[in-house]
């Protein structure tokens, strides 16, 4: 009888050009090499499956450790780096206690960061999620509010959070969101009688449904929902949001309630204590109602805090000290071409002084830098020289001949 030809039934190839076979069911075959492939493909899913389904008592990061990890990478925010950490540590815990038998349930913790517009708020969440081993994602409240006016495509959040988790839906029913400009989607009014302000209400009120926790259809692509489309269903339970917003405006209505309390009793010791310069750190849940948040919102958001206005100090930190921070950024890009790139001190109180007369604030930094150094960048990789001291006379010229006002901007 004629030997019957074995061949790989994955890659193919004749035995002869194999070291081995392994041999299957109804004569199926797999050579030695596609075995290995397989393993490694097995073992690649497991780890990252694990990675995002089972927590690990002892890799969960203390609060304490989050906060020392932030610190390399944002400056000040004490108080918000706080919060997040035991937050986020918290959430972990209530992840754990599926594995314990007693009546007490964990709440959900989401958190609410209210600061002002390029203070650290975004870089937080992003800064966190490098250290977290939950599926991160940040999407922006300001698309909700064109879609949402018709009722639709708040379920794209939870796109996003499916798309980092490679759609294991368990994995991203256990992940964290962080929702940017939240303030977006406030009502116009605090009375819902006089405004109707059909667009923030209707998105809030869809928010809502996500963050008390529900099971929610997804369009796995995102976009519109169609009819035809093949949801995947989400439960959000378990899902910790962060919402964070600039809520431009709220300080009046922080003053006018601390107003209103310290009439009437020890009103002059009361007001002398108020920090007029940063009300922020006064906020309370009545002032996002005041400003357009639907109680049952802020009753979804129990931790409530905020950032500090960066003043100069921060500023000229934020130019040197984080571990990516913009210098060192530069430094390393004339590094990559072999040449010593230095600053003289008063160029970088320069960039701060710069920033802060247009009004720029932490993203002016980079902007300003860039201007200083864009001639440079051009010029040096071609030269011979290898070293680089940038004096506050070069830095003065480059941004006096540019329009200040592009700068804004950017
Ligand atoms: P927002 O509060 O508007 O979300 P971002 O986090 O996007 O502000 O900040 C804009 C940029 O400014 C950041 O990418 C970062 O370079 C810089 N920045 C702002 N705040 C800080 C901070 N506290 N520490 C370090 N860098 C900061």
């Amino acid at each position: 009888m004629a030997k019957t030809f074995k061949h790989c039934s994955f890659c193919g190839r004749a035995e002869s050009q194999v070291e081995f076979f392994i041999m299957g069911q109804d004569g199926a075959h797999i050579c030695n090499e596609c075995a290995l492939q397989a393993a490694e493909i097995v073992k690649e899913n497991s780890s990252k499956k694990s990675n995002l389904t089972t927590i690990d008592k002892d890799q969960v990061p203390k609060p304490v450790e989050i906060k020392e990890f932030l610190d390399q990478y944002v400056i000040g925010q004490v108080e918000a780096k706080k919060y997040l950490s035991v937050a986020v540590y918290n959430h972990y815990k209530r992840l754990m206690q599926e594995n314990t038998n007693d009546d007490v349930e964990i709440e959900k913790s989401n958190i609410i960061m209210v600061g002002y517009t390029g203070t650290g708020k975004t870089l937080l969440a992003r800064t966190i999620a490098r250290k977290l081993h939950v599926p991160f994602t940040i999407v922006d409240a300001t698309v909700l509010t064109e879609a949402g006016y018709v009722g639709e495509d708040i379920e794209s959040i939870l796109t996003r959070l499916l798309q980092v988790a490679d759609y294991d839906v368990k994995a991203a029913e256990r992940g964290i969101v962080f929702i940017d400009e939240i303030d977006k989607i406030a009502r116009k009014s605090d009375n819902p009688s006089i405004t109707r302000d059909v667009s923030g209400e209707g998105v809030q009120q869809g928010l809502l449904k996500l963050l008390e926790g529900a099971v929610v259809n997804v369009p796995p692509q995102g976009g519109r929902k169609h009819p035809d489309q093949k949801m995947i269903a989400v439960n959000t339970q378990n899902i910790l949001f962060i919402c964070g917003g600039a809520f431009d405006g709220i300080e009046k209505k922080i003053a006018a309630r601390l107003n209103t309390r310290v009439v009437g009793y020890n009103s002059a010791k009361e007001t002398e204590m108020v920090d007029k310069h940063n009300l922020l750190q006064y906020i309370a849940p009545q002032d996002l109602k005041s400003f357009g948040l639907i109680p049952e919102i802020i009753g979804r958001l129990p931790i409530l805090t905020y950032l500090e206005p960066l003043d100069r100090d921060a500023l000229r930190q934020i130019l040197t000290e984080p571990k990516n921070s913009i210098i060192k950024q530069y430094t390393k890009l004339f590094n990559m071409d072999g040449i010593e790139l230095k600053f003289e001190e008063n160029v970088l109180e320069y960039i701060v002084d710069k920033a802060i007369e247009f009004k720029l604030g932490a993203r002016g930094l980079r902007s300003i830098t860039e201007t200083i150094m864009m001639d440079e960048m051009y010029e040096m990789p071609s030269k011979k020289t290898k070293k680089l001291v940038v004096s506050l006379l070069y830095a003065q010229s480059k941004i006096e001949k540019t329009n200040m006002h592009r700068l804004k901007i950017a």
